[in-house]
């Protein structure tokens, strides 16, 4: 596979122009380039085709099953794409919607910030929300500032520590680090929940906030939420929802209702806007009474009939430039409009059938890591197949060559050889079969022939790499 730069020929050209008629304005001298920049030189179609092909390496939700687990890989309705593409909303330049004198001009784009907040804030259970966060990991990170504010405020100069289980998401220790305070695991127990005994004993006077993860990545929903609720405001510490999951549970119950104080909602997640190449997401947070006045502002505010902007007064001020990933809510809100309350009840009830269908269908061949019924998600233990010399990693690579993404391999750290596998609501049965039949083939295999699944993928541009030398190293070899 060629680069574009190895394709270059001097002098060739996408696009040409006829000679001036009109006398030339260069720039000026000191923003002129010394040396030419070293682009390449191609015809259009040559272009063309070259990124096409590039495109068609890749796996995508557009173009593969994606069960990658934890991250919810969801069809993105195009009819998001054309609301978000409305002039009016792509070629808002964003210091318009910062300055009071353009107020006239953004009530459009502020009517949909305050409906998306407000819409969310319902289906948190929360008081309110902000669209600020640009990423689940920046709302867990405004979350644990939004906590740090309120203890302050409450002159709780002793609550230096959260509590995070041991099968959270990296990113929920990393979050309360950076907003200054200690971390400490509680453990899970062999059922797949927190240890609720654990839970109870670490709780001390100390402990600032809780941050939970329901359904948990374990897929299981946490059967003692509400006693942790209980326990952990008994000792004034906040209770949060890391919200990656909350596709699962959207409308058959509310974080709110459950106990949570202050959440974040993975848009790229739960509601359908793209991932892409690790961006643009958005985290928008949710906070209920106690957190109220510490929301990041400025923030969208309703004023007789027209929309202003104003920062709460103990606000912790912004979190991001301008309102965060603006295109990205519109997604969002087009999609949230688009279903209904109906439609995103439906929408988390097939998510769950889903992967109870697929957890039925490969249960046998692999080994549940957790026993019962999952959420949204299925987690298989690779234990079984390692004994025959067959990992986790193999059985991902052996995917791709028949044609699906992986899913997520080794996470959580709690399951050994741990396959985490999600299929989403969007999936059809023929596609969930198609994927399961192809599971049970790979299990087949590691009896027969588990060299065969060594050498996976074969059929990929690029076979299996050394995966820290293809991180530091970008030249590697491709088919
Ligand atoms: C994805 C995820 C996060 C982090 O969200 P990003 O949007 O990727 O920053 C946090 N917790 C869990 C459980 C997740 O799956």
């Amino acid at each position: 596979m060629q680069l574009i730069f190895e394709k270059s020929v001097p002098g060739r050209r996408a696009v040409r122009f006829d000679a001036l008629d009109v006398p030339e304005a260069g720039l000026p001298e000191t923003l002129r380039r010394r040396e030419a920049a070293a682009l390449p030189e191609a015809a259009e179609i040559d272009v063309v085709r070259h990124f096409t092909h590039l495109s068609k390496r890749n796996f995508g939700i557009d173009s593969h099953f994606y069960p990658l687990g934890s991250c919810t890989m969801k069809y993105n309705p195009k009819v998001a794409e054309v609301v978000a593409a409305l002039p009016g909303f792509a070629q808002l330049h964003p210091r318009l919607a910062n300055a009071p004198e353009y107020e006239d001009a953004v009530q459009g784009a502020y009517a949909l910030i305050y409906g998306l907040e407000a819409l969310l804030a319902e289906i948190g259970g929360m008081r309110a929300a902000s669209i600020q966060p640009i990423a689940g990991a920046h709302g867990e990170l405004t979350g644990a500032l939004l906590m740090a504010a309120y203890h302050r405020d409450r002159g709780n100069a002793h609550k230096d520590t959260v509590l995070v289980p041991d099968s959270a998401h990296g990113t929920n220790p990393a979050s309360a680090v950076i907003a200054g305070f200690h971390v400490v695991e509680v453990p899970s127990c062999a059922k797949g929940f927190v240890d609720f005994e654990a839970m109870k004993a670490a709780l001390g006077d100390h402990v600032a906030g809780v941050m939970l993860t329901c359904p948990n990545t374990h897929g299981m929903f946490e059967p003692e939420v509400r006693e942790i609720a209980r326990i952990a405001h008994e000792k004034d510490a906040l209770l949060y929802y890391d919200g990656a999951n909350l596709n699962a549970i959207v409308g058959q119950c509310r974080p709110g209702d459950l106990g949570f104080d202050v959440m974040h909602f993975n848009l790229h997640k739960t509601f359908a806007t793209p991932h892409g190449g690790g961006g643009p997401g958005s985290g928008p947070v949710g906070v209920g009474e106690r957190l109220l006045p510490y929301l990041p502002g400025p923030r969208v505010v309703k004023r007789e009939d027209r929309y202003t902007l104003d920062t709460p007064e103990k606000s912790i001020g912004r979190v991001a430039a301008f309102f965060g990933n603006f295109l990205i809510a519109v997604r969002a809100y087009a999609y949230l409009r688009y279903y209904g309350g109906d439609g995103l009840r439906g929408m988390s009830r097939d998510a769950v059938l889903n992967a109870n269908y697929v957890q039925a269908r490969l249960e046998k061949a692999y080994q549940p890591a957790f026993d019962g019924r999952c959420m949204h998600e299925c987690v298989f233990t690779g234990a079984r197949q390692a004994e025959k010399g067959v990992r986790a990693m193999d059985i991902a690579k052996a995917l791709l060559d028949r044609g699906f993404h992986a899913p997520t391999v080794y996470f959580p750290l709690t399951v050994k050889e741990c396959l985490m596998i999600e299929p989403t609501e969007t999936e059809s049965k023929e596609t969930l079969d198609a994927f399961c039949d192809a599971m049970l083939e790979i299990a087949s295999l590691v009896d027969r022939d588990p060299d065969a699944l060594h050498a996976a993928p074969v059929t990929t541009p690029v076979g299996r790499l050394d995966e820290v030398k293809a991180a530091k190293d970008l030249d590697c070899a491709c088919r």
